[in-house]
């Protein structure tokens, strides 16, 4: 073959070999590029919602903290947890907040309070437990208390509440229906107790009164996505045995939690002990009332026998540190109910002089240092269990923990975002110990309950936060005036 020729033959041999590689190249291109479309529209997950963070605290059983994590919410659930990388590349999102200066954290639990004494804040203050309900709180009470005073005392508890962090409240108050309507309308989750006292109040002339009213509302609310209604007989020294044992068949008929105020002051343990020869909890125990869901508040004067029967009955305690201080009520041996693995949470009490604001960041910090100053010890309650009792452990003690209390996948979407460029949020070595001892509700920025956004940006989007200040100014004065009236 003459060289040219062959040269000829070389170079359209070559040419129709390279223009194979170029067409299989756009083709492996192409087919490549229709596979990314075809697995992204098949493949990717659709959510409702992705919130990223420079951390998330999980809460979960390894307490896990995730650097540049994200959650994906469709719903009213959380389908993953996991880095912001791996969420993003599994899911498709219709809208997205990313907070890369902040925590992202499961809501805050608080597990006692009665919302609606807000109206009340600063009524009377610096007293002890029995002077200020019996010369200020039921008088006050029982001039001022109507649905439309808890439908505003609510709105206004709420609104502070859900600024601060709190996604789940648990309530003992009258009107408890009003107060659920309150905190659905607010966007909260709630576990609302309608109270049973031994004497005539606003909502009821005799418990008899009171446990038929808190039927109606057990049935109205029994399967409400927020609401988990509850039965609250006051305590032990205001009411009879047979209130108690009536309380707890009630709740059991509706497979509802109990909620009672117990062993809070020296007085009631040493009146039960001199009149009964038990302690408040075994005389709890005893009639039964602990057969069932229980969540009992304060437990400051509790012995190792009352602390094993509250363990083995599976007791749900809410302590409140705020509460018990200001009041002079004692310390609570949350050390040792927690070394005994008992479900202990956090509650802010009442806003009316016994703490007076629904603020729990300032219970887990509170709360962590009383255990260290009363056992010398600075390990006794850590940051991270401090934490815990705000959320998972709080979850617990309202027999919730399927449901909330941690960021994982199948549980309610109820998460806040706490932001990290405040002065008093720098620099930041731990996330759990800065949600504990250096961040401030006034630092929370977004809010989650139930899959819906509540708070953006620190502002309310579900209630009228003008309106309802300008309505506890007004609640002022008539309240004053009802007490100036009667003295
Ligand atoms: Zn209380």
């Amino acid at each position: 073959m003459p060289a040219i020729y062959s040269q000829i033959v070389f170079d359209a041999e070559t040419r129709r070999r390279r223009g194979f590689v170029w067409f299989s190249l756009r083709l492996c291109v192409s087919a490549s590029i229709l596979f990314s479309l075809v697995s992204s529209a098949f493949a990717a997950e659709p959510a409702d919602w992705i919130w990223s963070a420079g951390y998330v605290i999980t809460e979960n059983p390894q307490h896990r903290v995730i650097e540049n994590g994200a959650v994906a919410v469709r719903a009213d659930r959380i389908l993953a947890v996991g880095t912001r990388a791996e969420i993003d590349a599994r899911f498709t999102p219709r809208q997205r907040l990313d907070r890369p200066d902040a925590i992202l954290a499961p809501g805050l639990i608080n597990t006692h309070t009665h919302a609606a004494m807000s109206l009340f804040r600063g009524i009377a203050d610096d007293l002890r437990l029995q002077d200020w309900l019996e010369k200020y709180i039921f008088p006050a009470e029982a001039k001022n208390v109507s649905p439309e005073f808890v439908r505003w005392g609510t709105r206004l508890g709420c609104l502070e509440m859900l600024l601060g962090g709190t996604t789940t409240f648990t309530d003992m108050y009258y009107f408890e229906d009003v107060v659920a309507e309150a905190a659905k309308e607010a966007g909260i989750r709630g576990v609302l107790g309608e109270t049973i006292i031994g004497f005539p109040v606003p909502d009821a002339k005799t418990p008899a009164d009171a446990l038929r009213f808190t039927e109606r509302y057990l049935a109205r609310f029994r399967n409400d996505p927020l609401i988990v209604p509850a039965v609250a007989p006051h305590a032990i020294y205001t009411n009879s045995d047979a209130t108690l044992r009536a309380s707890r068949a009630l709740a059991n008929k509706y497979n509802a939690p109990l909620l009672i105020h117990l062993a809070e002051t020296k007085k009631e343990r040493d009146d039960v002990l001199s009149q009964r020869r038990m302690t408040p909890v075994q005389l709890l125990d005893t009639l039964g009332v602990f057969n069932g869901r229980t969540v009992a508040a304060h437990c400051v004067w509790v012995n190792e026998a009352d602390m094993a029967i509250l363990k083995s009955r599976g007791v749900g305690v809410a302590h409140c540190p705020s509460s018990n201080t200001k009041l002079a009520s004692g310390i609570a041996p949350v050390a040792r109910m927690l070394a005994l693995d008992i479900a202990v949470g956090l509650g802010p009490d009442g806003p009316a002089g016994s703490n007076n604001d629904f603020n729990l960041f300032e219970e887990m910090d509170l709360a962590a240092k009383l255990q260290k100053v009363t056992t010398f010890d600075p390990q006794a309650l850590p940051a991270s269990a401090a934490l815990e009792m705000a959320t998972i452990r709080g979850a617990r003690a309202l027999g919730l923990e399927k449901e909330i209390g941690s960021l994982e996948p199948g549980k309610r979407a109820d998460m806040i975002v706490v932001r990290l460029d405040r002065p008093n949020a720098v620099p930041l070595y731990d996330p759990i110990s800065q949600m504990v001892y250096a961040l401030k509700a006034d630092d929370v920025e977004d809010v989650m309950v139930n899959g819906k956004t509540v708070v953006r940006d620190a502002k309310i989007l579900t209630l009228n936060q003008v309106q309802i200040l300008a309505k506890a100014r007004e609640y002022r004065e008539r309240i004053s005036a009802s007490l100036a009236a009667a003295q």
